[in-house]
């Protein structure tokens, strides 16, 4: 079932209010792959009735009163991807297409649209229900971040939105909780996954074991204090081992509650058994038709989370660094599901998770005691105790083949290379079965820069794991008798990238893989990641000692056609 958009749908399901109204800046589409449509088949399932209004029209009250105000609470999110990325290139073009919009035109999500979508609500909602933010970007917004649109450190998204609460990271559960704590007219304090704001007198220090980041005045003025402030945030990120945290702004505080726990193996199979209708609701599709449907209509999602912590990535941020997964009897149900479409050709575009080939294994240590503090699991290499074990995929893909009526299941999103090669037992024989059946004439792996002073402000591993698997791959597709490739997901103008180092980028790309690029993609700060910090501060976060970024547009374009050119 779609969750209803109208009055008259809602009169179909015979509710007269709903109890939660969903806001988001996509068109809705309703699929796994979506956050919005999982929170709300999450909130259904829970006993609630939620609507829906994607994209509404922020000059007149014309689609956000169309359902009225909702007995519990808003939710607000700007949608599947930050509203100021959407919008602009790294360059800080304008971008004329947006995948999530009607007829793939970027005419629909305003600018900081969770902030624009609050202040829609509290125009025509005097007495307004709790406004609560979700999605990605109030998730990388919810303390001080350095934003690259307006070139400074902003406050937390909840104080500038004036909203009530935010909840992040994958928020399933929290947002359930909240739903049940004001139902109940009980404190939602305790919401794992939750920030709120607290007043000057209701004195943050008695959360006990709370830390205190700077101030955002502070960490906006002095960039050190900043830095230290981003290192506390990004280590209380681990759900098992980070305490909560408390940021003053003004004279108020940003509450930070400590992330919600990962959701076990038979939680997270409930959540992608929901009942998604895998299409875009028939009163948005009318204005057109979303581009991203094309990809993720036949997609299967089998994993979150990643803990390759590239410096660039906002993932860790969001989905956290502990990879939890889907049971094959879960993922092989969905893909059963697919078959009976009327338009499911055989094949399944991309069965992924942020790195395809972190399904199925995870650290034990890091599983029953946290992450390790200081330590990241694949950089500078591989860490022993993860043991990558790649067979649980293999055995995946193998009973996906099996099903009558699937053709082909592709792996589209990006495979770790070092960490496939780090897999004794399984590499030779995951990387044959993924050549021989699962790539689509080519196969994207992401080095991201060849020179090692780049990649190590980048956090990615050097060359000689890229030169090794291109080896293997090249062998495999040649025994396989297939015509197939490499491409590469390479990054210019990353901070301590300089024209030098593009220069000896195109010569290896050229000499040692034997590409001439065609693309290559300019690095854009997104907020609350490494990377934005060495971007705005100058300064390598983990030694502080300055760092050349290239910051002119001029220069970055540079730095880009001296790879394309
Ligand atoms: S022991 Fe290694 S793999 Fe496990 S959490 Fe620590 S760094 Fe990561």
């Amino acid at each position: 079932m779609f969750l209803p958009t109208t009055r008259q749908e809602m009169n179909n399901l015979g509710w007269e209010q709903p109890d939660i109204i969903l806001v988001t800046g996509d068109s809705y589409i309703d699929s796994p792959f979506i956050g919005v449509a999982v929170i709300g088949k999450m909130l259904i399932h829970a006993g609630y009735r939620v609507a829906i209004i994607a994209q509404p029209d922020i000059h007149s009250d014309k689609d956000i009163c169309r359902l009225g105000e909702p007995r519990l609470f808003w939710g607000v999110s700007g949608g599947s991807i930050d509203s100021m990325i959407a919008n602009y290139t790294s360059l800080k073009k304008r971008r004329r297409s947006d995948d999530y919009t009607p007829g793939g035109i970027n005419n629909r999500r305003p600018d900081r649209a969770v902030i624009v979508y609050t202040n829609l609500i509290k125009r025509y909602f005097k007495s307004a229900k709790p406004i609560v933010l979700g999605g990605i970007e109030a998730s990388l917004r919810r303390i001080a971040h350095y934003d690259f649109w307006d070139n400074k450190i902003r406050a937390s998204i909840l104080f500038d939105a004036k909203a009530d609460y935010l909840l992040y990271g994958m928020a399933e559960t929290a947002a359930v909780q909240l739903a049940e704590a004001l139902q109940n007219n009980s404190d939602v304090r305790d919401i794992r996954g939750l920030c709120y704001i607290a007043g000057e007198h209701d004195e943050p220090e008695k959360r006990a074991g709370y830390l205190e980041l700077p101030p955002y005045e502070t960490a906006a003025g002095d960039s050190r204090a900043f830095i230290d402030m981003f290192h506390t945030f990004y280590h209380n990120n681990d759900p098992l081992t980070a305490k909560g945290l408390y940021q003053k702004h003004g004279n108020r505080y940003l509450m930070h509650n400590p992330p919600a726990m990962p959701l076990t193996q038979h939680e997270i199979d409930a959540v992608y058994a929901l009942d998604f209708e895998r299409a875009q609701h028939p009163w948005y599709e009318r204005l057109g038709k979303v581009r991203a449907l094309e990809t993720i209509k036949f997609s299967i999602p089998t994993h979150r989370g990643c803990y390759g912590e590239c410096n660039f990535c906002a993932i860790t941020v969001h989905e956290g660094r502990t990879v939890q997964w889907r049971s094959a009897k879960s993922i092989v149900a969905e893909a059963k599901k697919l078959t009976a479409y009327p338009d499911f050709k055989g094949n399944i575009l991309d069965l992924s998770g942020p790195t395809a080939n972190m399904y199925g294994f995870e650290c034990e240590q890091k599983m029953q005691r946290g992450h390790c503090p200081g330590k990241r699991c694949l950089y500078p290499k591989v860490c022993p105790s993860l043991k990558p074990d790649h067979h649980h995929q293999l055995e995946l893909l193998r009973k996906l083949r099996r099903i009558t009526g699937v053709k082909k299941v592709f792996i589209a999103s990006g495979i770790r290379h070092d960490l496939l090669l780090s897999d004794r037992h399984n590499c030779e024989h995951y990387l044959r079965e993924v050549v021989e059946h699962h790539v689509s004439g080519q196969m994207k792996i992401a080095p991201e820069h060849t020179e090692e002073g780049v990649l190590r402000t980048m956090g990615k591993p050097g060359t000689a794991s890229l030169l090794q698997f291109k080896r293997l791959f090249d062998r495999m597709s040649t025994e396989a008798k297939k015509k197939q490739y490499l491409t590469y997901y390479l990054i210019a103008a990353h901070p301590g990238c300089t024209d030098a180092d593009m220069k000896k980028m195109k010569q290896f790309t050229s000499r040692k893989l034997n590409i001439n690029p065609r693309q290559i993609q300019v690095f854009l700060p997104a907020p609350s990641t490494y990377s934005a910090l060495m971007y705005y501060t100058g300064l390598d976060p983990f030694t502080k000692e300055p760092l050349f970024v290239e910051k002119d547009m001029r220069g970055k374009e540079r730095q880009k056609d001296i790879i394309i050119k």
